[in-house]
């Protein structure tokens, strides 16, 4: 298959495939990929099929790259996909109100997999972590010898199990997962998840830490959820003039 069939074979996902590339580029920008990682969305064409890229670093990912994939993982060509598209599929299985993943390994996020520290809402703008990101083990289903890495369906289950209905879920020593019902809400979530877990290691290092209320969050939340396509449109620039200027 050749990229301009592609290109016309995604129909009315052609939208989505375009946020999904302006979406890869958003998220190196902003520090949250770098040359691994992954954002997919689902086809709206198809709820039982989402698109991502094939297998190539998001910096450099072009609407060419994007590919159609079932749930069971198998792409609709022959390029070689994620290895992680588990994380995807899965979750897209067990969360019909999720239309879009963001898998990262971004930075300050990664310490509070690891300890007995919660990540929790603390800033007004990520209110979406309320109460706590829950943490995946994968040690419950793979054993204390596996790569880290969601590789199959089983596991992919596991996961999307532990994020429940969470916007986010962080995987012990190897990074999180955000989910929106958009590709803005889910590139949203996961810049910021990774803004708030940087603060709340700042703000432990000064004294006791006032985390927000439930109530806090649902509102924060609500209001903040008008207010994605302002941040998604300067991102979008912001990532469109960094590419230009290479
Ligand atoms: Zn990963």
């Amino acid at each position: 298959m050749n990229s301009k069939q592609i290109f016309l074979n995604f129909g009315e996902d052609l939208e989505i495939a375009r946020q999904l590339v302006a979406a890869n580029h958003v998220l190196v920008q902003r520090g949250v990929l770098d040359a691994f990682g992954h954002v997919s969305a689902r086809s709206a064409a198809d709820p039982d099929r989402f698109l991502i890229s094939r297998n190539r670093a998001p910096a450099l990912v072009e609407l060419s790259d994007i590919q159609e994939m079932s749930l069971d993982c198998e792409p609709a060509d022959e390029r070689p996909r994620y290895l992680e598209a588990y994380i995807h599929a899965e979750i897209y299985r067990a969360r019909p109100d999720v239309r879009a993943v963001v898998h990262s390994h971004s930075a300050s996020v990664v310490p509070f997999s690891v300890v007995d520290m919660p990540l929790k809402p603390m800033l007004h703008i990520a209110g979406f972590l309320y109460p706590a990101a829950p943490v995946f083990e994968i040690r419950h289903l793979a054993g204390d010898h596996s790569d880290m890495l969601i590789s199959d369906a089983a596991v992919g289950a596991d996961l999307a199990r532990t994020l429940g209905d969470s916007a986010v879920v962080l995987m012990r020593g190897h990074g999180s997962t955000a989910v929106g019902r958009n590709v803005p809400e889910a590139v949203f979530r996961a810049i910021y998840t990774e803004v708030a877990a940087k603060a709340q290691a700042e703000a432990v290092k000064l004294g006791a830490v006032v985390f927000l209320t439930a109530e806090e969050a649902r509102s924060t939340t609500a209001t903040n959820a008008t207010q994605i396509s302002r941040a998604w449109k300067y991102w979008c620039a912001e990532a469109r003039t960094a590419l230009a200027n290479k």
